[in-house]
């Protein structure tokens, strides 16, 4: 049996939450609309994030960044996101918290730099080898084969007529995968004549692990088409593609090694190796920089280290747009003895853009509320919702939205498909917020270890 290297989920989960903000809801003059794009309320907090994009296209923010300060739970994230998806659809965003920094295994500044490498983009656009196939006889295709068939044959309509091509088993295995059918167009990625990978889009679902030597030859000339085909990745994806053993040296196969596992260390030598055939491709126009947004949160938590960091790491001319967040007003800077708003020291404070959020009223939690039972497909009648309104007002939002889930499982166990206010009562008894849980806990101090 394999042990397949983990995939992280966690950043994933992080934006799950903010699914419904599509960008920032503003008209073409940059006001606010009261709800739109997913966003409600917020409105001054929302036209100033406009204007940062306007900046940001302008190319006006090199070497500066932005601060969201409010107090939890008033949206930082989801406004950060929204500036995010006002740059492009397909801009990078990468959401961390400050303390992700400390861990005994990795020094603080590599956490950071590997966060800023996730959110720079590259923009790939290649021309491949392609070659489409069309199964004349698609019968072997969909059939089947014996173990004791080396090869099979399936027919390859070229330019100039129809060839049957000699396929490996294994290729043959992803066509079924694939679950080619009669009349499908196969696309074959081939690089100087060796297949590489098979799928019935141009989207190339299925990769091939083969050593060289087993690629099947396609015949040369006629078969193989010009495509462009566009990729998107991040700084990351290359180094950690490239950390791998058996890297290759063009992009392709820099990319090709994207989906295999066995991690060694990205080291600082080969990030200015990635850099040198990044600048070197966009120099040659075969690919584009596309400069994400990187989203620190809880900026407090970091120290003296991390912030003489960021200062030098906003200089680079390869950045991303940093957007730190905090709810702290005056606080230690960590690490040192002073003291600073929001705990940011003050030469990194002048480079700051600073945008506020506001607390929610009852009526706008309401309308975030409904939105978000929308996106997660949940029933909740007017009075539970103007209920969970209340109890958003009382602890906070976040808590609010965490209760929408758990009470439709309540519900469902009753028998109903929509949530009521008793489904309500019953999980915010059973699950208390954050303010409840610090008031219990000074509460009865005595009962805990301290
Ligand atoms: P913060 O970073 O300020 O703590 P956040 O952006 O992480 O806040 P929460 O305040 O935890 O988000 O918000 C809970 C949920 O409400 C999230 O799903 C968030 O996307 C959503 N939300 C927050 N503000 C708005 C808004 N103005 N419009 C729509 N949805 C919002």
């Amino acid at each position: 049996m394999k042990i397949e290297e983990v995939q992280s989920t966690t950043k994933k989960q992080r934006i799950a939450t903010h699914t419904h903000i599509k960008g920032l809801g503003l008209e073409a003059n940059g006001k606010a609309l009261p709800l739109a794009a997913g966003f409600v309320g917020q409105a001054a907090a929302r036209e100033a994030g406009g204007l940062i994009v306007d900046m940001i296209r302008q190319k006006k923010m090199a070497g500066r960044a932005l601060l969201l300060a409010g107090p939890p739970g008033t949206g930082k994230t989801a406004l950060a996101l929204g500036i995010c998806q006002e740059l492009g659809s397909k801009v990078p965003f990468c959401p961390m918290v400050g303390s992700e920094v400390y861990s005994s295994e990795v020094k603080k500044t590599e956490v950071l730099m590997e966060h800023f490498r996730r959110a720079i983009g590259l923009r790939i656009k290649e021309n491949k080898e392609v070659t489409e196939l069309s199964p004349e006889e698609t019968e072997s295709v969909t059939g089947g084969y014996g173990k004791s068939i080396s090869h099979v044959i399936i027919g390859l309509k070229t330019v100039k007529g129809t060839k049957q091509l000699k396929l490996d088993p294994t290729i043959y295995d992803a066509l079924i995968k694939e679950k080619v059918a009669v009349g499908d167009v196969i696309y074959i990625e081939a690089n100087s004549g060796a297949v590489k990978r098979v799928g019935r889009s141009d989207a190339f679902a299925t990769e091939f692990d083969l050593e060289a030597e087993e690629y099947v030859p396609l015949p040369k000339g006629e078969v193989h088409k010009k495509k462009e085909i566009v990729q998107d990745v991040t700084l990351h994806d290359l180094d950690a593609a490239n950390a791998r053993p058996q890297g290759g040296q063009d992009i392709l196969s820099l990319m090709g090694q994207m989906m295999k596992p066995r991690k060694t260390e990205i080291t600082d030598k080969l990030r200015q190796e990635i850099n040198k055939v990044v600048n070197r491709y966009i120099d040659e126009g075969v690919a584009e920089l596309v400069p994400g947004v990187l989203f620190i949160d809880e900026v407090h938590m970091l120290d003296m280290e991390c912030f003489s960091y960021l200062n030098r790491a906003l200089e680079s001319s390869l950045s991303p747009i940093v957007i730190f967040a905090t709810n702290r007003g005056i606080c230690n800077v960590r690490g040192t003895d002073m003291t600073s708003p929001h705990g940011i020291p003050v030469d990194l404070l002048d480079r700051l853009v600073i945008i506020r959020t506001e607390t929610y009223g009852p009526a706008e939690m309401i309308q975030i509320l409904a939105i978000r039972a929308q996106v997660e497909e949940l029933l909740i009648d007017e009075e539970s919702l103007a209920f969970l309104g209340e109890l958003g007002q009382e602890a906070s939002l976040r808590h609010a939205v965490q209760l929408l889930s758990p009470a439709s499982v309540v519900a469902k166990m009753n028998g109903r498909d929509s949530i009521c206010k008793a489904d309500l009562e019953e999980v915010n008894s059973l699950y208390i917020d954050a303010k409840s849980s610090a008031r219990l806990l000074q509460q009865q101090q005595d009962r805990y270890i301290s």
